[in-house]
């Protein structure tokens, strides 16, 4: 491995909060949300959350992305690394992760990565290292795992001591930016189509872009394989209980089972238990190898919405990530 002086981070998780300015067309008041100091977020002077970074409106997409830059590198030096975009639907999850499309400050984490992961492999070539990098794009909706650079396709789990197999899933080699930009669009629109076809909503799935790194040291022949995940969950948000019937119900029962068991799972593996539950959804089974253990490295950013009208979701997704520390 490369960079032992990184800043060694392996078995630990981080959590970031990151809170998105008001929107031009949200006319309510926010004053529900405070900032007691850098690392803290309180609701109504009264419950506070510290929290390693907290993203005010204020930071942009460049100065979250500082934040992860190190996180992102360590795929390059054979670690597994995850990174998570959780909260409340229209809370900023997909800007984070993705970002908007025109404008290149706008760009979020997923087009950051891969030209910083291009650039540094480069670097690191220099010193004799030869890289090859394989994409795949996973949804898991209704808890079935589905190809999005595939048509859509169902995928079956396959779960080995320390790796994920995803029968069938299809792993696109790139070896540039417009490689991957053509493979994201196409993603976006295998997304779409099924969506529509259900009547559901992306909202509502899970969205994992995976990204393969295979390395070799050509002096020593010495090869790893590692894999970042940059995930964009769905909307964590509470439904209003009474009323959802049908399919509804049964998507909000799996986002509910899954993002609970991802918490549990973050956090039993922090603690060094005994059992952790991977196995129970198939989230968590999609991100085992990322989610802890020896040489992996998760970090969440809890997205949340400045509205007032949105506090007890904001708090809840507060809650929720101060259990996975
Ligand atoms: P989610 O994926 O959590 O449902 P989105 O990422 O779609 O939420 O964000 C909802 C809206 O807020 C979008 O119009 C998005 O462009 C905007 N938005 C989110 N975060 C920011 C931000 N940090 N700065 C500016 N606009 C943002
Ligand atoms: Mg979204």
């Amino acid at each position: 491995r490369l960079h032992n002086d990184v800043v060694d981070l392996r078995g630990q998780i981080r959590v970031s909060i990151r809170v998105r300015p008001k929107l031009s067309f949200e006319d309510g008041s926010s004053t529900a949300i405070q900032y007691p100091n850098r690392n803290a977020i309180a609701f109504d002077q009264k419950q506070s959350f510290e929290f390693e970074n907290v993203f005010t409106e204020v930071f942009s997409q460049k100065d979250v992305f500082a934040s992860v830059k190190e996180l992102i590198l360590s795929c390059l030096h054979g670690y597994n690394v995850s990174l998570i975009a959780f909260g409340q639907t229209g809370s900023g999850k997909t800007y984070t992760m993705r970002g908007g499309s025109e404008d290149k400050e706008e760009h979020g984490v997923i087009p950051r990565s891969v030209s910083f992961l291009f650039e540094e492999s480069k670097k690191l070539e220099s010193l004799g290292w030869r890289f090859e990098f394989l994409m795949s794009f996973i949804e898991i909706y209704n808890n079935e795992p589905f190809d999005l650079l595939n048509k859509h396709q169902k995928l079956k789990i396959r779960l080995a001591s320390n790796s994920v197999e995803l029968d069938g899933l299809t792993e696109h080699t790139v070896v540039k930016k417009s490689d991957v930009n053509r493979l994201l669009e196409m993603a976006d629109s295998n997304r779409k189509t099924a969506a529509t076809k259900c009547n559901a909503h992306s909202s509502r799935s899970h969205a994992i872009f995976q990204w393969t790194v295979k390395a070799e040291q050509e002096k020593t022949g010495i090869s790893t394989t590692s894999v970042l995940k940059l995930v964009d969950l769905a909307g964590s948000e509470r439904a209003k209980e009474s009323g959802v019937v049908g399919d509804r119900f049964q998507e909000m029962t799996h986002i509910n089972q899954s993002l609970s068991c991802l918490q549990k799972c973050i956090s039993l593996q922090r603690s060094k238990a005994a059992h952790v539950p991977y196995r129970d959804t198939k989230l968590t089974q999609c991100l085992k190898d990322c989610l802890g253990g020896g040489s992996s490295k998760t970090m969440v950013i809890v997205n949340i919405n400045p509205c007032d009208e949105n506090v007890n979701e904001s708090k809840r997704s507060c809650e929720f990530a101060a259990k996975m520390r």
